[in-house]
């Protein structure tokens, strides 16, 4: 089949009906009609559809080396830096469609199962097929263009103890009972942001102790999401329904995040990756080099949401006539360090990609590994900076109801207009400045950055461990050892 068109994902959608729960009632019916979902399903059916565009097809899409069918260029198996620069500008273009703020655009996940099937043999054991079960699972949804979300992280019961020693074994997902036909799972994972992917990976995340009681919760599947027994518990939407005049963002990119809880849920064993193996399992995305792949696509995205804020704090100066002042021109700058800091992460990690030992050319991941521990604390400050440089003007947007109102329109009219635009300019500036800084949508996407890719403080403890500091400390201890011993009177 190959690439698919927005229609063909929407249409997909609708006849897998799934177990969606939002707001105290199931979504029955069609999901792409639903208020809370139809907005983001068009965003999602959009980057479908520019992969048919025939300017960025080229850029979008290469052969499949199965099939000959297009497929997305985010399945490609990275051999050389261009084949990595390539990914990369495919990246970027479903990042600038949504600004940044899609975390799930498709290519985050088709990033990992394309680092995965790559290293397929990492996943065999002595009988089982597992490795093949990877490989045909990225041709699968390579294929078939498929959506993909994750859960990863167990429910936020008690984090002081393991998933097997919470008050209820049952509480995180886990094996029950391995039949003929697959595994059967039960209990919960705490998040999936974009309950209108095709599939769910259900893979493993922090640490899991490899012990007899944990060997139940150390696992490694993919499935449907209309799957039955598995069931999604979404928050409140944080589309309101509004226009686009009126909530910009939140009107276009409201991924909507949910719990997933598995009702003895039958994995078939087709699906199954990694089966009660917690060293397999915190081993898998360090031998495999999936969080490289993943990060380099998160930075492509970073890069475009830095690139947004600059844009907006760039036209509010220009707009409100405040850029003679130097803590505004010293705030800008600082939105621009950040955005060139995140570009320069990117590039080094191309030019200083290798390939691995699955012969695929994978970034280098230190400069990734230092990007993507230092956003989750640069974009909650660009947020800060729109917030001081907005201001109060925040306050004054009148909404597409206020504008239409021809009792209230002159007052508009004269008194919101800015120093060079009118007050439907301004105001459509100021509303996606208020999505982005201070809408609920715009505090999830700073919750989002801060911790979307785990713990922050555990993230810095990983580079803390695996970055190599000692070529730093011998050039200390040389430069100690030309001091002379006080006592001793000679070099140390
Ligand atoms: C908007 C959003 C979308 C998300 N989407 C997804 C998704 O699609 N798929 C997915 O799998 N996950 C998703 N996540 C979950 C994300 O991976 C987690 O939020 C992240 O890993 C942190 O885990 P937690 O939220 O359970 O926090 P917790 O681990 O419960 O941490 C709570 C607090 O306790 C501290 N803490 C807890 N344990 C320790 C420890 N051992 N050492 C030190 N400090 C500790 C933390 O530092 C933090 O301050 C999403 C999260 C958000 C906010």
């Amino acid at each position: 089949m190959g690439i698919r068109t927005g229609q063909q994902y929407l249409n997909e959608l609708d006849g897998a009906a799934r177990d969606l729960w939002i707001d105290g009632e199931k979504v029955e019916g069609k999901i792409t009609e639903h208020p809370a979902f139809r907005n983001i399903a068009q965003s999602v059916a959009h980057l479908y559809d520019m992969q048919h565009d025939p300017h960025l097809q080229p850029d979008m899409t290469y052969r499949s080396p199965s099939t000959g069918n297009l497929v997305g260029l985010s399945f490609m198996q990275p051999h050389t830096k261009e084949d990595l620069a390539r990914r990369r500008t495919m990246m970027q273009h479903w990042a600038r469609y949504a600004h940044g703020m899609m975390g799930r655009a498709p290519d985050y996940l088709n990033s990992e199962l394309m680092a995965i099937a790559a290293a397929a043999p990492f996943f065999s054991t002595e009988n089982s097929r597992y490795s093949d079960n990877v490989r045909k699972y990225y041709e699968y949804v390579r294929e078939n263009d498929l959506c993909l979300t994750h859960t990863l992280i167990l429910p936020q019961a008690n984090r002081g103890v393991s998933a097997a020693q919470q008050a209820d074994p049952y509480l995180a997902a886990r094996v029950v009972e391995k039949t003929s036909e697959g595994v059967i799972i039960r209990g919960a994972r705490m998040l999936a942001t974009l309950p209108l992917a095709d599939e769910i990976l259900v893979f493993p995340s922090t640490v899991i102790r490899n012990t007899e009681e944990d060997r139940p919760y150390a696992f490694a599947f993919a499935l449907p999401l209309s799957t039955p027994g598995l069931r999604l518990i979404c928050r409140e939407t944080f589309d309101y329904g509004k226009s686009h005049f009126d909530h910009p963002l939140g009107s276009r990119f409201e991924e909507m995040d949910a719990v997933v809880v598995f009702h003895d849920v039958l994995v078939p064993w087709e699906r199954i990756f990694v089966l009660e193996d917690g060293d397999r399992c915190n081993k898998l995305y360090a031998e495999t080099d999936a969080t490289p792949h993943m990060t380099h696509q998160v930075i492509a995205k970073n890069v475009a949401k830095a690139e947004f804020i600059l844009g907006v704090t760039s036209l509010i100066v220009d707009t409100i006539g405040i850029e003679q002042f130097q803590h505004v021109q010293e705030k800008v700058a600082e939105v621009v360090i950040a955005l060139e800091t995140m570009k320069a992460f990117l590039v080094a990690s191309e030019a200083n990609a290798k390939l691995n030992q699955w012969g695929i050319m994978t970034p280098d991941w230190t400069p990734l590994n230092v990007a993507r521990n230092t956003f989750p604390k640069v974009y909650p400050r660009l947020v800060e900076i729109v917030q001081q440089l907005a201001a109060g003007g925040l306050m004054a947007i009148p909404s597409e109801r206020d504008f239409n109102n021809p009792e209230l329109r002159p007052d508009i009219d004269r008194f919101y207009q800015a120093k060079n635009t009118s007050a439907v300019d301004r105001t459509r500036l100021f509303r996606l400045a208020w999505d982005a800084a201070i809408s609920t949508f715009g505090n999830r996407q700073v919750l989002y950055e801060r911790f979307f890719f785990g713990d922050p403080v555990r993230m810095a403890g990983a580079l803390y461990h695996s970055y190599n500091k000692e070529p730093a400390k011998q050039l200390i201890r040389d430069l100690l050892n030309e001091t002379p011993d006080p006592l001793l009177g000679r070099e140390g």
